[in-house]
């Protein structure tokens, strides 16, 4: 139960690699955010909710615990946080902070396969994570919990390997290390509290739940408009990235051709556009679409 009588609580990273994308899916969702003179908590201005700012790892114990009725957090701290007890309930995942935890070596490891690495030492700040990745592969390492700089292992002798986030790869290779195995694929998950809020809460609840849902599925997609020759009509609504069924409609005064509008859930490159054009597409517009539900 929330601990603030008739407000909603969402639990974001305060500062941080999650942070702005966090606050812009709320933003998008309707919700007027204030930031106000109180760093921890920002209001909501239109709904009774308050945006509680804290650190990511304090994020998924917020939510499973009730202080927080929703949160914004990575996969990987809540797979990390686990804790056998009550957890939060992952509601979806959010399209944004996608990164890969990689167990990486030196060039000056004979490496192998995970096999390489029994008997040596991993440096990481997701032991548990990487524990049970070693089970699972049946790797007898130990492993050094960091809380930070974990690249910097293996050149302070400190461990032999690392097992650490990775999104571009430039860190690794600025410590002259070599990514090997993925261990685990993240990004964001919005989250919900297995309690539920009080009930005169649970409405506005399930209302930014599907709005947020609305935005994630709105993000990238685009409503296409073209003409396309009645004779090319399958070939054309099979170029069409991500569309379902797409609406087909008459053309005042043509009958060998018609218009083909359709929402399409992923991205539309001008290779798209260029291949619907060769199948006899023509008047081709890509629109942007703000809202979906
Ligand atoms: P906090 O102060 O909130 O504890 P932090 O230092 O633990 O912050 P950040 O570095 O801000 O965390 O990263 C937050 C999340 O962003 C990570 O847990 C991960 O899910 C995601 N992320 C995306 N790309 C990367 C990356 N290249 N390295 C680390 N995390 C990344
Ligand atoms: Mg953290």
């Amino acid at each position: 139960m929330s601990t603030v009588q008739g407000r909603l609580r969402i639990a974001v990273q305060k500062s941080g690699r999650l942070a702005d994308r966090s606050l812009d899916l709320v933003r998008d969702a309707g919700l007027r955010v204030i930031k106000g003179n109180n760093d921890l908590l920002y209001r909501v201005e239109n709904y009774p909710i308050d945006l509680l700012r804290v650190r990511d790892d304090d994020i998924p114990t917020f939510v499973a615990d009730g202080v927080c009725d929703l949160g914004i957090v990575g996969e990987n701290v809540l797979e990390e946080g686990k804790n056998g007890g009550t957890n939060a309930e992952v509601v979806m995942p959010l399209g944004f902070g996608r990164c890969t935890l990689k167990l990486a070596v030196p060039p000056t490891l004979d490496y192998a396969g995970p096999a390489s690495l029994d008997g040596k030492r991993i440096a990481t700040s997701y032991p548990r994570i990487l524990r049970r990745y070693l089970d699972q592969q049946g790797v007898a390492a130990d492993i050094v919990v960091m809380r930070g700089a974990v690249e910097v292992a293996p050149r302070l002798k400190l461990a032999s390997a690392i097992c650490d986030l990775v999104s571009t790869g430039a860190t690794l290779e600025a410590n002259g290390l070599d990514a090997k195995e993925t261990v685990f694929e993240s990004q964001a998950v919005l989250i919900r509290s297995p309690s539920g809020p009080e009930p005169a809460l649970a409405h506005l609840l399930e209302s930014i739940v599907e709005r947020i849902s609305g935005v994630v599925s709105s993000q990238g997609a685009k409503y296409v408009m073209l003409n396309a020759p009645r004779s090319a009509l399958d070939q054309i609504t099979a170029i069409l990235p991500g569309a379902g069924s797409p609406t087909v409609m008459p053309l005042m005064g043509r009958d060998d051709a018609v218009a083909v509008h359709a929402v399409c859930q992923e991205a539309v490159f001008w290779e798209t556009l260029e291949k619907l054009k060769a199948a006899g597409a023509s008047a081709i517009l890509v629109l942007p679409i703000e809202k979906m539900m």
